[in-house]
């Protein structure tokens, strides 16, 4: 196993608040960060080193990338299979095209799961129209339908309650390839972001809720309101899922906890997530640096939780608030960089703190 040492430069596909927030950690163990994305000023390159700004199919892009990076990770996972089996051929690239392959395509990732024996809410595909009154049967209704492939946010999928109105929710997604999923009835939406070690070392953070509003994550409240046992459960699950991967990175679960008590997973994430920002603050090595630390082959730090807390989503305009949140003791401020505050547009976060077992009710 070869250790990538500070000094080294770690290439990063993607260019989002997720590459910033892991470029910020790396420069802080001494790396630099080298960002390919498309964007002209995309948010991690303005605290980086280099910048590439190319597509994901400019494959003279991607050779001379390769050749300036000692590793690559991604802080997106729909990067093209394409795209990063070329660069695995000159760089390793963590996680690897195997995880994404998985976690690209929702069919293939909820057949992994179960194939796990861990809960996943019935489904079926529906690789067209007719696959439809099939699936309906298979997965029941109510039922959500999604795209299989690149939806997030809620983006490419509907409800669907009744088998009349299956053929008018697969045009609204596009018309297949879907999935059908039975609706869950839960008691709250939860998630355990794990990371992985390239020597197979796990570590996972406490499991958190988390809460949307219009299908984007609002806020995550660390650690969740579940018993010890499901924490246990919850977090074994995540991590049996990262060395059935064959993981090395950070991985984020998403997980239903369903009213009748069983904890489901929805969907995985082969990346920093959303539901772990809490961690930049309230853990003693947070998400971002466990990532750096994973892809280097470095140790693993300590995911041990010093605070509670809150962390809210600061979404287009919410952004404006700073000056309140900056005046605020026990909250952290995380902006992003993002010059233009269009509606719904992550902007930012902040992260409120509390003593442990002292936070608020909500
Ligand atoms: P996803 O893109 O799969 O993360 O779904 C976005 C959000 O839609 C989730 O966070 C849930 O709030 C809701 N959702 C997705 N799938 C289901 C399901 N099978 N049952 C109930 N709610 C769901």
């Amino acid at each position: 196993m070869k250790t990538i040492p500070p000094g080294s430069t770690i290439g990063i596909l993607g260019g989002g608040q997720l590459g910033r927030m892991t470029a910020l950690a790396a420069a802080r163990l001494g790396y630099r960060c080298h960002i390919y994305a498309s964007e002209a000023d995309p948010p991690a390159a303005l605290v980086a080193a280099a910048h590439t700004e190319a597509g994901f199919d400019d494959a003279a892009a991607l050779d001379r990338f390769a050749q300036a990076v000692d590793v690559v990770t991604l802080e997106w996972e729909n990067v093209p299979a394409w795209t990063v089996e070329r660069l695995a051929e000159r760089v390793p690239v963590r996680p690897g095209a195997g995880v994404l392959a998985v976690c690209q395509e929702r069919v293939a990732e909820k057949r992994f799961v179960a194939g796990l024996g861990i809960g996943v809410t019935r489904f079926a595909p529906v690789p067209d129209e007719r696959a439809l009154p099939g699936a309906i049967a298979e997965a029941g209704l109510p039922a959500v339908m999604k795209t299989t492939r690149l939806g997030y946010d809620g983006k490419g999928q509907t409800a669907l309650r009744d088998a009349a109105g299956a053929g008018e929710a697969l045009d609204r997604i596009g018309g297949g390839p879907a999935i059908l999923e039975a609706m869950v009835d839960f008691a709250f939406e939860f998630s355990v972001v794990t990371v992985r070690g390239l020597d197979g070392s796990v570590a996972s953070f406490d499991p958190v809720e988390n809460r949307h509003a219009n299908h984007v994550l609002a806020e995550t409240l660390a650690p969740a309101p579940i018993t010890a046992a499901q924490r246990v459960e919850a977090v074994r699950i995540a991590e049996r899922i990262a060395v059935a991967l064959d993981l090395v990175g950070v991985l984020g679960v998403e997980m239903f906890l369903a009213r009748d008590g069983r904890i489901l997973v929805n969907e995985l994430a082969p990346r920093p997530h959303n539901s772990g920002h809490w961690t930049m603050d309230a853990c003693a090595c947070c998400q971002f640096e466990q990532l750096v630390r994973a892809v280097c082959g470095l140790p693993l730090g300590s995911t041990t939780r010093h605070h509670d807390a809150i962390m809210t989503n600061l979404l287009g305009d919410d952004v404006l608030g700073w000056p309140a949140i900056l005046a605020e003791p026990g909250a952290r401020l995380h902006l992003y960089g993002k010059a233009e505050a269009r509606p719904g547009r992550k902007m930012g976060h902040v992260n409120r703190l509390f003593p442990i077992g002292q936070r608020p009710d909500r």
